[in-house]
């Protein structure tokens, strides 16, 4: 599937899940809103000088998971607005505004803490490095950045996730991030990224690591969905090679009762049914009213009623004396002792 066609309704049950996650650590909440703020915020300017952080999601857990977040770092009180979407089939989008104090010569200092500006008050576009020194809080800045930017297709539909940024910095820094944080992930490999027209798609398309990185983020139903996807593909093989080795054995079976119907036309023609002795009489006569028989079923057709072991040692006796008739060698002699 290409990258970007993510199936929402999937994705918004696992963004639910997360969004009700509690960090491990209080170091972590800066974590988890610097990834928050880094994949969905923007960080405004009013005229009056008054600086604030405001995060856009279409998720209400996400926006009540960040408003919960931005308290601990805002100057004042944190506001949350609904913005309806007039297009059609367009759900509603919430903002998040978090006051930050006024902004004079240099933006206020919990911008760096969060990693959107530079220790010389500059814009950056990658993430806070010296934030996410604990393994803690590297979990915590990824879960923020799954939250604001984050998708995963329906394991039911195929396996993608994927994670936007902005800019190739911050895809990298993502990438980073992924593989210093999920099991099974190394720098450079693992994830991919795709250039789209505005954005970079972070994207992991394993199975295993998207159930490992949803895991560690702390999904544990929607990694869970992954792992009943894999069972049901696992069962899927194993049905599929069930039913393929029971049609080779149909073939099989199908393949034995026309050359056992061959042979005995053969006896016939060649040396009469009504000479063999009537156990092997009454075997060939069955299997010539029923071709696609198998042995038990021409065992059940004779009286009295024979084993599928005895049917089959008939059958072998009946081949061995087409063989010989084949060659020309054949006796009545050969068929005694039935
Ligand atoms: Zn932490």
């Amino acid at each position: 599937m290409a990258p970007g066609r993510v199936r929402s309704s999937y994705s918004e049950s696992v963004r639910n899940e997360l969004a009700r996650v509690t960090p491990a650590r209080p170091c972590c909440e800066l974590a988890e809103l610097a990834g928050l703020a880094r994949a969905a915020g923007v960080i405004r300017i009013s005229a009056g000088g008054l600086v604030s952080l405001v995060v856009r999601t279409s998720q209400p857990q996400v926006a009540r998971r960040t408003f919960l977040l931005m308290k601990g770092i805002a100057s004042g009180p944190v506001r949350m607005s609904v913005l309806r979407d007039r297009r059609l089939g367009r759900g509603n989008t919430f903002s998040v505004e978090a006051p930050l104090g006024a902004g004079g010569v240099a933006l206020p200092p919990v911008l760096a803490r969060l990693g959107l500006v530079d220790r010389r008050g500059s814009l950056t576009d990658g993430l806070p490095r010296g934030r996410l020194t604990r393994a803690c809080c590297r979990k915590a800045c990824l879960r923020g950045l799954f939250l604001g930017a984050g998708s995963v297709t329906d394991p039911e539909h195929g396996y993608h996730l994927e994670i936007l940024a902005t800019s190739s910095a911050l895809a990298d820094a993502v990438r980073d991030l992924m593989a210093r944080t999920v099991p099974g992930m190394t720098v450079g490999g693992g994830a991919g990224v795709h250039e789209r027209q505005h954005f970079f798609a972070v994207y992991v398309k394993d199975a295993g690591l998207i159930n490992n990185l949803l895991r560690t983020l702390g999904a544990g139903t929607g990694s869970f969905v992954i792992e009943r996807a894999l069972a049901m593909k696992d069962l899927r093989n194993e049905v599929n090679r069930r039913v393929n080795a029971e049609t080779a054995n149909l073939g099989k079976t199908i393949r034995a009762a026309v050359e056992q119907a061959e042979d005995i036309k053969r006896i016939d023609r060649v040396y009469g049914l009504h000479r063999l002795p009537d156990g092997l009489r009454g075997v060939a006569r069955a299997r010539l009213a029923a071709p696609e028989a198998s042995l038990v079923e021409i065992g059940a057709r004779l009286r009295p009623r024979l084993s599928k072991s005895a049917v089959n040692h008939r059958m072998r006796r009946l081949r061995q004396l087409a063989a010989a008739l084949k060659k020309g060698e054949a006796g009545p002699g050969d068929s005694g002792g039935y």
